[in-house]
């Protein structure tokens, strides 16, 4: 039985290695992909107005390419194409080039064409991916149960990573992560009543809802965006309504302890702004290895 979990986590931990460096593909280019989307919409949106302005027989035309308009962004870009390539010299990575972990230590962490170093994030993020995966697949009760905890671990790295990036915490990721935690209630893979789940999602929304608009209507700032609201319902999804006050008070804490590093490194940002979503995350991530009971006992609730 033990040695099968074993063997069962060390391929979840292989398999998560894999995902892992998927994962680092989407985190680099899906907010590149959302700015070409509302780029694109943005020139429809200019290109139909004049359309009507001018004549109303005209048939819905294709967005004009203005000179404003570089040419790269005609050409197809999602998470499959193109190749990656070495952001310094263009260097198309080769398959062998591109195993996790593994040619980052045969490549010393350089690129194989100019030697321009290649960021340590990449083998990190397939590493944590894959200690994730293993342990959710050890620990997690049910084969499949395992499996939906890999996935809600993926997603969560993800959106964390890109909310650091970028600021945007994706509805492509924060919606799918709702849904899944209501079906995974559902199918009892989370152990959280499909009921509890249900107001988890609904409770998680508004309230970080309510504290935005109360904190904008007090100081006239926007303290967190709309993502928040959507990853928070995502987590009373998964871990029920219960779960969210021991969410909001760790991820407060997450987020206090980090502001305080970055302000003592000066290394914050222009603004001072930092996104929540990444400390949600850790929060989240916190409940799904300890359980948000043993956050409440840490603080003395
Ligand atoms: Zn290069």
């Amino acid at each position: 039985m033990l040695v099968s979990q074993g063997v069962d986590a060390a391929l979840a931990g292989v398999l998560g290695l894999t995902v892992g460096s998927f994962l680092n593909v989407v985190i680099h280019r899906l907010p590149k992909m959302m700015e070409r989307q509302w780029a694109a919409d943005c020139a429809e949106l200019q290109a139909g107005g004049a359309e009507a302005a001018v004549a109303a027989t005209a048939a819905p035309a294709a967005p004009a390419k203005g000179a404003d308009q570089p040419d790269d962004a005609q050409e197809p870009f999602n998470l499959m194409v193109p190749r990656s390539r070495c952001p310094h010299c263009g260097h198309a990575i080769r398959w062998y080039e591109n195993l996790p972990v593994l040619s980052y230590l045969f490549l010393r962490g350089k690129c194989a064409s100019c030697r321009a170093p290649i960021s340590l994030r990449y083998p990190l993020v397939e590493l944590v991916t894959a200690a994730l995966f293993a342990w959710c697949v050890w620990r997690m009760p049910g084969q499949f149960g395992g499996l939906a905890w890999c996935g809600f671990s993926a997603a969560l790295l993800t959106a964390a990573l890109i909310d650091w990036d970028t600021t945007y915490l994706p509805d492509d990721i924060t919606l799918p992560l709702l849904w899944g935690g209501l079906l995974a209630a559902i199918a009892g893979f989370t152990g959280v009543s499909l009921a509890n789940a249900v107001w988890g999602a609904v409770a998680g929304y508004l309230s970080l809802w309510a504290v935005y608009w109360l904190f904008k209507l007090t100081t006239g700032k926007e303290g967190m965006g709309y993502g928040d609201f959507k990853l928070f319902a995502a987590f009373g999804a998964w871990f029920g309504w219960q779960a969210l006050v021991p969410i909001i008070l760790m991820a407060s804490v997450i987020g206090v302890v980090i502001g305080l590093i970055l302000k003592f490194n000066s290394s914050l940002r222009e603004g001072g702004y930092v996104p929540f979503g990444p400390f949600l995350a850790g929060a989240g991530f916190t409940a799904m290895i300890f359980g948000p009971e043993a956050i409440l006992r840490t603080v003395g609730l």
